[in-house]
């Protein structure tokens, strides 16, 4: 079962992190799942966090049943009394607990402690914070948006983990918004939609993630728009995630994105060098890998994209390291991060980012360049400008100069500008963040 379900996984996922991480595991099955053995902890965090929910998918896709997969480091040869003690890791909420036995499925991992703050996600933890202090009564509900892999999830859990930790009664319930969809489909098919209904009135703080997923779900979103008057009614907290504004997801009714703007809605950010850098280290620490200063900030410096693949370079790296016995240096990282590394920094040059720049905004790359200055050119040339600045370590005359000969401190007053306008404006923000992603992959 465990070779069908690597065989379809291979299709999903890239050959090195097939190899790196699934590969090495080995299977045995077990009463009523699969037990599987990682070769070390790094190995197992890593299979745990991206790839449990899925294989467990897949496993009970192929085998027709409901398949729960424990993980462990050890192996498949040595059985329980032989065995070295090994070191018996926790499976995730997620893989444990079927999400509608009132169980709140928060992962204790994820707190404010273990949160790093900087300027892209300073708002979002404390609006987190305020919520999870005074639940029902700061912001109902809060929402936390952006894009993938900036730590929606981890403070939305953060959220939850406090709430119990003030009072363990508290009724916290954390769902994926597909776990929603699927436990109300379930409710249908059994005729229990009064239970599902008591069921999810009945707590006293409900978080739903990436609820982008109801988008065209017409009749969860009927449900969920029930649901959430009547917790908002009797000032049960809600938070909620969403991968963008959700005024700009698409089928998404309208009564429902009004009701998602009567309390606060704070955008996450990519986070700046900093502190991707300080996150490194934090996360190493966390995860007794040794790494120096510098390789923090050569991470750092070249994978820009979102915190889950800078986690993941690091878990990359540490099972090398592990692997061969080697200590972390920059130049072990390099030599071991070189592909990665390399589609990272792919993109971010100043012709690459002009050039997607006018692609986006349909003018001809000629023109953006250009001195001219009407504004359906001037806009796009600012945004291009301050992009290189950002994404790129050139210096701002060097950037004047591959704008077709600017001063610095026009690209200065672009930088600014730009800056500005993001935090007024939604629209701005969506191109600045789209662009980013494109760039930064
Ligand atoms: P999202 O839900 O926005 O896609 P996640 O919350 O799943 O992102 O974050 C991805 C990974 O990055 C998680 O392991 C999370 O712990 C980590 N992470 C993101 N931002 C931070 C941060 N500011 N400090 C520490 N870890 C972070
Ligand atoms: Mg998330």
């Amino acid at each position: 079962l465990w070779r069908r379900c690597l065989e379809r996984l291979e299709g999903e996922l890239s050959a090195e992190d097939l190899h790196t991480w699934l590969m090495p595991l080995q299977a045995r099955d077990d009463a009523d799942g699969l037990q599987l053995y990682a070769p070390n902890p790094y190995t197992l965090d890593a299979v745990r966090d991206r790839y449990l929910t899925r294989i467990e998918a897949v496993l009970s896709l192929l085998s027709g049943q409901s398949m729960t997969v424990r993980l462990e480091v050890g192996s498949s040869s040595a059985n329980g009394s032989h065995r070295p003690t090994p070191v018996v890791v926790k499976p995730s909420a997620v893989a444990e607990a079927p999400p509608l036995n009132f169980h709140h499925n928060l992962d204790p991992h994820y707190t404010f402690e273990t949160f790093v703050e900087g300027k892209s996600n300073q708002l979002g933890k404390a609006a987190a914070m305020q919520v999870a202090q005074n639940p029902g009564r700061a912001y109902n509900p809060l929402l936390l948006y952006g894009g993938t892999g900036l730590g929606k999830t981890h403070l939305m859990h953060a959220a939850g983990n406090l709430m119990r930790e003030h009072n363990p009664n508290f009724k916290v319930l954390y769902l994926r918004s597909e776990q929603f969809v699927g436990s109300m489909i379930e409710a249908l098919r059994t005729k229990s939609m009064d239970e599902f209904k008591r069921r999810f009135r009945s707590v006293d703080a409900l978080l739903i993630d990436d609820i982008q997923f109801f988008a065209g779900k017409d009749t969860t979103q009927e449900e969920f728009f029930h649901t959430f008057n009547a917790l908002f009614e009797s000032k049960q907290q809600i938070i909620l995630t969403c991968d963008r504004y959700p005024k700009e997801v698409d089928k998404l009714e309208p009564r429902l994105k009004s009701r998602l703007g009567w309390g606060l809605s704070v955008a996450i950010e990519p986070p700046d060098f900093e502190t991707r850098a300080a996150i490194l280290l934090a996360k190493a620490h966390d995860k007794g890998v040794k790494v120096s200063e510098d390789v923090a900030m050569l991470l750092a410096k070249r994978i820009r994209s979102n915190v889950r693949d800078l986690e993941g370079a690091l878990n990359t790296l540490a099972a090398r390291a592990n692997f061969y016995g080697r200590p972390i240096t920059t130049d072990f990282a390099e030599e071991t991060l070189r592909d990665l590394l390399a589609t990272h920094a792919q993109a971010v040059t100043v012709p690459n980012i002009q050039k997607i720049v006018a692609e986006y905004f349909g003018v001809r790359l000629q023109d953006l360049l250009s001195k001219r200055r009407v504004r359906s050119l001037a806009r796009p040339r600012q945004i291009a400008m301050a992009l290189s600045k950002e994404l790129t370590e050139h210096s701002l005359p060097e950037i004047g100069e591959a704008f077709g000969g600017r001063d610095h401190t026009t690209v200065l007053h672009a930088c600014r500008t730009i800056r500005k306008l993001c935090e007024t404006d939604t629209r701005m923000r969506q191109d600045w963040e789209q662009l980013i992603r494109s760039l930064t992959g």
